[in-house]
């Protein structure tokens, strides 16, 4: 670094370049709410959701605990200074030298959803406390993870069975309603299905210690179909996972310890993109129609691999009021999915953009960094800022 007046141009051409900027202020903020909601639940941040550096040592830092679903994550959480009790490997995917490493890391807890990955768990990590994952239907989630996880309440029971007589100890049961979970009753099912398996395992003398309710919990400020706030039911949720909680210990004992692993709600609200437009073209399509498109500098290769499902709040620096006109948004690449709507769903934007202008994309600070691709159509990942910070 040479320092003096030569390094100012550089700095600022770097603040013009386009980045995702997380506001660690935020962050912290969203993590103190969810405490406040839901007293005595063991948070561990779901790291997928934003392996970047400073938002993991910042949750770390205000004591969350990490749900890890590989290696090189379970590393990652160490480094950054999570307690080895409550990291776990949350991943029921997992090989039989992966699971060795993390027993020999010194992790305890591991989820599982078959007989296969128990037998892998007995053999690879002897005396393991072991979570079963249940399956859930995932509707009203926008991401449902069905299907690749988890397990019927008959199975949990054989499985943590099957468990129990290898050595490792049944520890917890876990589900996971689906991410950017919109509805209240996902949460009540979930708790019936929870219940109706503490049940079964106690009339086989299996007591647990913990139940892990996963993640799911919206983020807060995306739009609808419609370019309105999406206002998801939050306090509706929280209520609904207090009285759920309240409920298991009542069934099956106050000694019940509850962990959720939220992502997206932790960071999604905290997280900026900074890009420009690249063109606005309107184009006359085959069938004759006149079509407006913007094409910005990030798309789903390069930041915002969720687009197509997500309705982005945008703001356009340059152009704080006027005439708007609708548009179908695009990134910047040669595939023809990257573009923010499958269904090419026109959103407004100001009519006379031009080339360089300033957009800047709310709420993308969850999956942006580990959906990036590595030079797709040679458009780097984007470069990540950190703001706030300061305790
Ligand atoms: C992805 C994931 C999470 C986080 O989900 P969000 O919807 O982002 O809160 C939590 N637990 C597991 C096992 C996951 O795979």
């Amino acid at each position: 670094m040479t320092g003096g007046p030569a390094s100012a141009p550089a700095a600022q051409e770097q603040a013009g370049e386009d980045r995702i900027v997380f506001d660690l202020d935020g962050v912290r903020e969203r993590y103190a709410t969810l405490c406040r909601e839901l007293p005595g639940v063991d948070v561990r941040f779901a790291l997928k959701a934003c392996p970047v550096d400073e938002v993991l040592e910042c949750l770390v830092g205000l004591g969350s605990g990490v749900d890890a679903a590989s290696m090189p994550e379970l590393e990652h959480a160490l480094r950054a200074g999570a307690p080895l009790a409550r990291t776990h490997y949350g991943n029921t995917v997992k090989s039989d030298r992966d699971i060795a490493a993390a027993h020999r890391l010194g992790v305890r807890d591991f989820a599982t959803d078959s007989p296969e990955d128990v037998a892998a768990l007995v053999r690879h990590a002897p005396g393991a406390r072991v979570y079963c994952r249940l399956a859930t239907t995932g509707e009203g989630a926008l991401w449902g993870l069905k299907h690749k996880f988890g397990c019927s309440p008959d199975d949990a029971v054989d499985i943590l069975t099957t468990a129990r007589a290898g050595g490792l100890v049944p520890s917890g049961l876990s589900v996971h309603v689906g991410s950017q979970q919109m509805n209240p009753d996902a949460w009540r099912a979930a708790f019936e299905r929870l219940d109706a398996v503490l049940a079964a395992l106690g009339e086989r003398g299996i007591v647990l210690d913990h139940v892990n309710l996963g993640g799911g919990l919206p983020a807060l400020d995306y739009l609808d179909r419609h370019g309105d706030p999406l206002r998801p039911p939050i306090d509706k949720i929280f209520l609904v996972l207090r009285e759920g909680v309240a409920a298991l210990r009542r069934a099956h004992g106050a000694h019940l310890g509850i962990i959720m692993e939220p992502g997206r709600y932790l960071v999604a609200d905290h997280g900026t993109i900074h890009t420009r437009v690249v063109r606005m073209t309107a184009r006359h399509l085959p069938d004759g129609t006149r079509q407006r498109w913007l094409y910005l500098g990030v798309g789903k290769f390069n930041g915002l691999y969720e687009m197509d499902m997500l309705q982005y709040r945008l703001a356009f620096p340059s152009h704080p009021a006027g005439r708007t006109v609708p548009a179908i948004l695009a990134g910047p690449t040669c595939d023809s999915d990257d573009a923010y709507t499958s269904a090419h769903r026109p959103v407004r934007v100001p009519e006379d953009l031009a080339s360089g202008d300033p957009v800047r994309i709310a709420s993308c600070g969850a999956y942006a960094v580990s959906y990036m691709t590595e030079g797709f159509n040679g458009f780097a990942p984007l470069p990540r800022v950190c703001t706030g910070g300061a305790r």
